[in-house]
């Protein structure tokens, strides 16, 4: 673990010092160690992205990390409640050694985070101990090939039938698509229309009228697949939450996961900030190294104010949460800043490292590729500024008003 200083921030109670550098030592010990470390990402097929991913998530599962993806000390959760700053901990010492890595924890908790959050005990307890063993693999499932942004458009359909609850639709650009074993479904069973008719669903890999229609490859390679549903029943004591709750629950779950997009990608800058300073410092040219340089120094300034300010107010945002204050704005601030900054200081190393840099499977050619995703999942940029803006105006207008402008 190269730089540990901000730890001791206020934002940190001392046991997350101590959890940080007991996942960095368990990733480092892994990441080197496993069998299938050694093959190039970029060259693998999705059967090698899935055994890779289903590989990290049972090691994860094994040394006790997922546990602080799920919540329920009686579900084999760490803490009664998520412990938000562990969780950005994790993805960024995660995504500081192997974003597939970083990928396998996140999508435990992103998949089963409305089930910690608002699900009964018969589901915890049914799901959450296997998710935290790493027994069972987790989908978040709300994405539509008409309802990216623009979530509350979203057309799968839920219809009640006595008991049952019939779902039929399609899901895109569901992340562990193909190898989960359960997905938490949104749809919609129409009790009000747009956000208020939605609701949540849980849907095992093995249930009839399900199936994965395509698997998606993208420039990072991990299981990512659009899902179709027909006719797909499950019974109503698989909704979580009363019914029309479920955007709710869905938001709920983003107010956390969406903070930790952000400590990934501060994961993958100080990853690329690494390598710059060991490209840098041992390149030798015009009769000294590249850090000698000037231009050189700004750049290195640059990154690491970069990611100074993105973990400022990622960790604000992970330690207003779990002082159980509102924290939409300042999740959506800290990964807006967060993915952006990372895609900068990423690009600057690829910089840094000259040819090199642009060849296939080097870190920070990988890095590159890694961080583009995460400016789009989870609310892209453009729908982070949105939310800013619109709480900013929100309280403006309840605290009477703009204020006026200076002349
Ligand atoms: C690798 C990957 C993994 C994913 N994993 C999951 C998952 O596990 N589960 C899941 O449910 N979804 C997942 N998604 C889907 C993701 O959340 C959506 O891609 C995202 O919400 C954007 O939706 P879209 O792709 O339909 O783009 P669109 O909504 O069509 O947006 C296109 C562009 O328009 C911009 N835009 C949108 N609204 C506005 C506006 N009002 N003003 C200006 N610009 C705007 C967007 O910012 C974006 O740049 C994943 C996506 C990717 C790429």
């Amino acid at each position: 673990m190269a730089d540990t200083q901000y730890l001791h921030w206020p934002f940190f109670a001392p046991h997350h010092a101590t959890f940080a550098a007991a996942l960095d030592a368990w990733a480092t010990q892994h990441v080197t160690g496993a069998p299938l470390a050694a093959d190039n990402l970029h060259h693998v097929d999705a059967r090698n992205v899935d055994a890779r991913c289903r590989h990290h998530v049972r090691a994860l599962g094994e040394s006790g990390w997922l546990r602080y993806a799920v919540a329920g000390a009686a579900y084999g959760g760490a803490a009664d409640t998520i412990d938000t700053r562990a969780v950005c901990l994790a993805r960024e010492t995660l995504a500081r050694h192997d974003a597939l890595l970083d990928f396998a924890f996140a999508m435990q908790g992103l998949g089963s985070g409305a089930i910690s959050l608002a699900g009964t005990h018969e589901q915890r307890a049914r799901y959450l101990p296997r998710v935290a063993r790493g027994d069972a693999i987790a989908a978040f499932a709300l994405s539509e090939p008409d309802a990216g942004s623009d979530v509350a458009a979203l057309q799968c359909a839920a219809t009640v039938d006595g008991d049952q609850v019939v779902l039929n639709g399609e899901k895109t650009w569901i992340s562990n698509g193909g190898i989960a074993d359960f997905h938490v479904v949104f749809a919609r069973t129409g009790d009000a229309p747009g956000a208020r008719g939605i609701s949540a669903f849980i849907v095992d890999a093995d249930t009839r009228g399900f199936e994965v229609a395509e698997r998606l490859d993208v420039m990072a390679p991990h299981p990512l697949a659009r899902l179709r549903f027909t006719n797909c029943r499950v019974p109503i004591s698989a909704r979580i939450g009363a019914s029309g709750e479920g955007f709710k629950i869905a938001m709920r779950t983003l107010d956390v996961f969406r903070t930790s997009v952000a400590a990934a990608a501060l994961g993958m800058a100080r990853r690329a900030l690494d390598e710059a300073l060991a490209r840098s410092t041992s390149r030798r040219l015009f009769g000294g190294v590249l850090s000698d340089l000037q231009l050189t120094q700004a750049s290195l300034a640059r990154m690491a104010i970069t990611i100074d300010s993105a973990a400022l107010l990622t960790y604000r945002a992970a330690w207003q949460r779990d002082q159980g204050r509102p924290v939409t704005r300042e999740a959506a601030m800290a990964k807006y800043a967060a993915t952006e900054g990372a895609q900068q200081v990423i690009d600057a190393a690829v910089q840094l490292w000259g040819g090199l840099g642009v060849l296939h499977d080097m870190p920070v050619e990988r890095l590159y590729r890694e961080i583009r995703a995460l400016r789009i999942y989870e609310g892209a940029s453009e729908v982070q500024q949105l939310i800013i803006a619109r709480e900013l105006l929100r309280d403006a207008a309840s605290a009477g008003g703009s204020p006026a402008p200076s002349t």
